[in-house]
């Protein structure tokens, strides 16, 4: 059995696509690409396709955060961004045969990106479906009923037609969610936001969106330290460069720079960036990449000059529909 981690929307603060004329300009620089590699026949699409990377072709998503970890027999979601859609229609489709649940979805903070998707989420509106919300925050019953509520949802809560439950958890307390072990722990952003630590299978995913990384040495994140600790995937804000970052102080979100010195530290396996910035094209998320690349080498060769070995961490950039088995 293996741990399974989809990621059903990885862009931050606002849904974003590329306008239509973008992507004119985009599919025109594909279809050039095609032929400058060497092809030439429509039976070689198929081909061309198959050897690029994903987002350099559909892009990183325009869904906020909404991300699934499931095991063979069950599942957690984690916040209800415009991702949430895509998954709740996944569900309903039947082929997963959890139509009516129960659903149980862990709460990070109650930004827009995080709770847009949440009436889009379908077994709220079915009978004899179950509902289970978590949170640290001691609000947590009222903040998800505001969010069913005339005239910015036309479905009062009240007229919900699941079971809905709500569970406070207590910070840093773990606790088990059919086959998860599931533990918060601070981040840093506004309002606050609480990460996640969730174990099964013998393997440890962390949730790191959104925070700004302020507390990187292990001094620092003092009793919020075990969530980078012992992790096989962490999943980290990567919204801004390094000189973003400096200019944009205390707005909550990080670079790839700051998790990569907490996953070198902590020999974190495997790092996934998200978070991407709604106004962020392919293209500059393509140049935040070529940044994070550099820092990594650089770290390892400076390691290396001093006959000091760093752990490999491996590190990519999360791209919506992108699902990882650990
Ligand atoms: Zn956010
Ligand atoms: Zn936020």
């Amino acid at each position: 059995m293996s741990l399974n981690i989809k990621f059903w929307g990885v862009r931050g603060s606002l849904p974003s696509s590329p306008a239509p004329t973008d992507w004119t300009n985009h599919i025109e620089g594909i279809l050039r690409n095609f032929f400058s590699s060497g092809y030439s026949d429509i039976s070689q699409v198929s081909k061309f396709i198959q050897k690029a990377e994903i987002p350099l072709l559909g892009g990183y998503g325009a869904a906020t955060t909404c991300v699934e970890v499931h095991t063979a027999r069950c599942q957690l979601i984690i916040d209800g961004g415009s991702g949430i859609r895509n998954l709740s229609e996944s569900l309903m489709s039947g082929t997963t045969g959890r139509t009516k649940g129960p659903f149980h979805i862990l709460m990070t903070h109650f930004h827009w990106d995080h709770v847009i998707g949440l009436p889009f989420f379908v077994p709220h509106f079915i009978p004899g479906s179950e509902v289970h919300y978590y949170g640290v925050q001691s609000d947590l019953e009222q903040l998800i009923r505001g969010i069913f509520r005339r005239p910015y949802f036309p479905v009062p809560f009240e007229e919900l037609k699941a079971r809905v439950y709500f569970h406070v958890l207590e910070p840093r307390k773990p606790v088990k969610i059919e086959d998860f072990t599931v533990t918060p722990y601070l981040l840093d952003h506004p309002d606050p936001c609480w990460g996640y630590k969730i174990q099964s299978q013998g393997k440890t995913y962390a949730h790191c969106v959104d925070t700004e990384g302020t507390r990187v040495t292990a001094l620092e994140l003092g009793d919020d330290l075990p969530l980078y600790q012992g992790v096989d995937l962490m999943y980290f804000d990567a919204q801004y460069t390094l000189p973003e970052l400096a200019e944009k102080a205390n707005w909550g979100h990080s670079a790839a720079q700051v998790g990569l010195d907490i996953a070198l530290r902590e020999e974190i396996g495997q790092v996934l960036f998200a978070h991407h910035d709604p106004g962020a094209r392919i293209e500059q998320v393509q140049e935040l990449k070529r940044q994070t690349r550099e820092y990594y080498e650089s770290r390892q060769r400076f390691a290396a000059d001093r006959n000091q070995t760093l752990p490999a961490v491996s590190w990519d950039f999360a791209y919506e529909g992108l699902e990882i088995k650990l």
